[in-house]
């Protein structure tokens, strides 16, 4: 008798954008209620999930590799072992793709949230994860999370998981972080401000060629819901209004461009479309693609 298999090999997913590659790398899952949702309609977001067979929310939480000119950089980091059991595998699907973390040399990081920023340091030993690596990310990020009067407003979880998490998980890299304001940031790689879920929130465009990918960050968090309602947004959004309309700006943007997106939470491995569809959207994920056609 042979055993049943019992667990997924660990994700990691390659797409070629012209000469670069982008490897989706999951971190995992974070499932939980609607509760987070605000400016929609909890009954109509729930029958939106519903409608599309999800039992409940379930946010896929994603990394990518970018592999240009010989180098290679890591968009976000997955969220270590601070949140959920289910999320948390960065380094083991990292492991699994054979990519060793000493040979990235750049860091790129939508925003300082737990689930993005929370795999940079081992805190058993303070150890950098990326110990060859710059740190990468907007200048307004490591203003607004290590701002003491901005901290002192929140409430306990968000001092203990956004304030606290994000300054501890970044001190490492202090003299080695390169703060920008938009531009190209690695070869063949453009920050996108896309500023409101917190305050430098920054989406990055691969582009070689006539070929590009635009990794929109946390553009959504509940894709069968915001893509179907735009104003929807998250408890944790730092400013809903403008959560809201940058993701309708994006929305729009990669819409009429017919540019192909990934997302930190669009389900794994997460390359789709975006299709207008009336006053809303939807996502349609891209078949499987061999790496290298
Ligand atoms: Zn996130």
């Amino acid at each position: 008798m042979t055993s049943q298999p019992t667990q997924q090999i660990p994700g990691v997913y390659h797409r070629k954008i012209g000469d670069i590659v982008v490897t989706a790398i999951s971190d995992g899952y974070l499932d939980g209620s609607l509760d987070v949702m605000r400016n929609v309609d909890l009954a109509e977001a729930e029958l939106l999930l519903k409608a599309q067979f999800r039992p409940a929310r379930r946010t896929s939480v994603n990394a990518f590799l970018i592999h240009s000119k010989g180098r290679i950089a890591i968009v976000d980091t997955g969220s270590g072992n601070y949140l959920l059991p289910t999320a948390g595998f960065v380094q083991r699907s990292l492991a699994a793709g054979g990519i060793d973390p000493k040979s990235i040399d750049t860091v790129l990081l939508t925003h300082m949230h737990p689930d993005h920023s929370a795999g940079l340091t081992d805190m058993s030993n303070g150890q950098r994860l990326y110990p060859n690596a710059e740190l990468v990310m907007h200048e307004n990020e490591p203003k607004h999370w290590f701002d003491d009067g901005a901290m002192a407003k929140a409430d306990e979880r968000a001092r203990r998981l956004y304030f606290q998490a994000g300054r501890e998980q970044v001190l490492p890299y202090k003299d080695r972080t390169r703060l920008f304001a938009g531009g190209e940031v690695f070869p063949g790689v453009t920050a996108v401000p896309s500023v409101g879920h917190t305050p430098g929130h920054t989406a990055y465009l691969v582009s070689s060629g006539k070929n590009q990918l635009m990794i929109w960050g946390d553009t959504v968090h509940v894709p069968e819901v915001q893509t179907a309602i735009p104003d929807a947004g998250m408890a944790f959004d730092t400013d809903l209004a403008a959560a809201a309309a940058a993701r309708k700006r994006m929305f729009d943007r990669v819409a009429s461009d017919g540019v192909l997106i990934a997302g930190m939470h669009v389900h794994f491995p997460s390359f789709s479309r975006l299709r207008r569809k009336g006053n809303a959207y939807e996502l349609i994920a891209e078949p499987w693609v061999h790496a290298f056609e």
